[in-house]
């Protein structure tokens, strides 16, 4: 068998990873950079805690395989539980009185706290949930490429413009720089994904959404979980910066940031975080959301598509915690063994009005 994985970014790594492993021929397409889209642009975090009970159970297959995924790689992405941090205002307390109710039902109850217990903050109401935490994304996707180029997995730099269909079957994919012949073509484009499979004439509602994120100079070690509230979300890395950003979308065009929201999240931090009143934002870059309907993935094939097809893309803002796993998952699926979510995460879900009950973009 022989796959082609559109674009290297950490689903699609993760992929020809888990297919390496198994013994079968993968063949990367890449446009950019290793790493080049999202992948390498976000906040590097994980969590437990959705609003719809398929993506907490799906997390919790996730976040333990991502877990130990990064025990075997050559680089360490620091995977650790550093929890998140809700600051709520009156209205929000009774909205997390629900969503507590259906985490504990789910094992993944946290705590309701005076902020304060956390030294950097002011008095006020706080929701903890320590089970989440953060990783290193560049060392987890580089980690992955180390992996597979031992195994020889290739990668080929051009951008798919196509795929090449016989007898109802994949047969291979044109690219900008050339043909190249295969009998799986696994989608994995993020926020690109809606508009390759358009281009195919197959409609799949997977929209870029563009979002900010600012970093601050390095200030000493002291915030250890990622902070949300008052629409904005910050947490801080180990060299020290604090790094985060707001929690509303921007238009979709070029990878630009605008002053003025960096100015915001600045003033935010020094609003917000004790003792950091003179802190210096360092710089700014951006990325997208890959967003769905449902703010729910899509992964696996519908009936009607050609035979060798298969997508994993559409995470929303939560896309790179579960890319150790679905890449798994995806790897499991295109060798022909079955898996229990791949009727809840299925492409077919939006033509039977089958959606998930999932708002929780952070
Ligand atoms: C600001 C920000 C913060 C985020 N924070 C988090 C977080 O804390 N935790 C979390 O889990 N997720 C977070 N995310 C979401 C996460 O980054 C994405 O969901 C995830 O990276 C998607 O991975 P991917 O491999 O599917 O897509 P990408 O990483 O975007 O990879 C797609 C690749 O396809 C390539 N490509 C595109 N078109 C073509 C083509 N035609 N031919 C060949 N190659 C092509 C691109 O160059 C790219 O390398 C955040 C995202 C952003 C923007």
């Amino acid at each position: 068998m022989k796959v082609i994985i559109l674009g290297a970014g950490s689903h699609g790594l993760s992929l020809a990873y888990h297919l390496l492993k198994e013994g079968v021929d993968v063949t990367l397409v890449e446009k950019g950079e290793v790493n080049h889209g999202s992948s390498g642009r976000n906040a590097g975090r994980f969590r437990y805690h959705f609003n719809s009970k398929q993506n907490i159970e799906y997390a919790k297959e996730a976040i333990p395989y991502l877990l130990s995924i990064c025990q075997e790689l050559p680089l360490n992405p620091f995977c650790s539980r550093t929890g998140y941090l809700w600051i709520l205002d009156e209205e929000e307390i009774e909205r997390m009185k629900l969503l507590d109710s259906l985490w504990r039902s789910e094992g993944v109850g946290g705590e309701f706290i005076d902020c304060s217990q956390f030294s950097f903050l002011k008095e006020g109401k706080c929701y903890y949930a320590p089970q989440d935490g953060s990783f290193h994304h560049d060392y987890l996707s580089l980690g992955l490429y180390i992996e597979i180029a031992k195994m020889g997995g290739k990668l080929v730099r051009g951008e798919a413009l196509s795929f090449l269909t016989s007898g109802g079957k994949v047969v291979g994919v044109k690219t900008n720089n050339g043909e190249i012949e295969g009998d799986v073509i696994a989608v994995t484009l993020g926020a690109w994904t809606g508009e390759f499979m358009s281009r195919n004439g197959i409609s799949l509602p997977i929209k870029p959404e563009k979002r900010e994120i600012f970093i601050t100079e390095g200030v000493k070690f002291r915030i250890k979980p990622l902070v949300i509230g008052n629409g904005f979300y910050f947490s801080q890395t180990l060299k020290g910066e604090l790094i985060g950003g707001a929690d509303y979308a921007k238009e979709a065009s070029g990878m630009d940031v605008s002053l003025i929201d960096a100015i915001d999240f600045i003033s935010f931090i020094r609003r917000t975080v004790r003792n950091l009143d003179g802190v210096r934002l360092l710089r700014g870059w951006s990325g997208y959301y890959e967003i769905t309907p449902d703010h729910s993935h899509i992964m696996g094939f519908d009936p009607s598509w050609p035979e060798g097809l298969f997508v994993d893309a559409g995470y929303s803002g939560h896309g790179v915690m579960f890319s150790a796993y679905s890449g798994k998952v995806m790897s499991d699926v295109i060798l022909g063994r079955r898996n229990k979510f791949l009727d809840v995460f299925s492409p077919s879900r939006f033509q039977m009005r089958r959606l998930l009950d999932e708002n929780m973009v952070i």
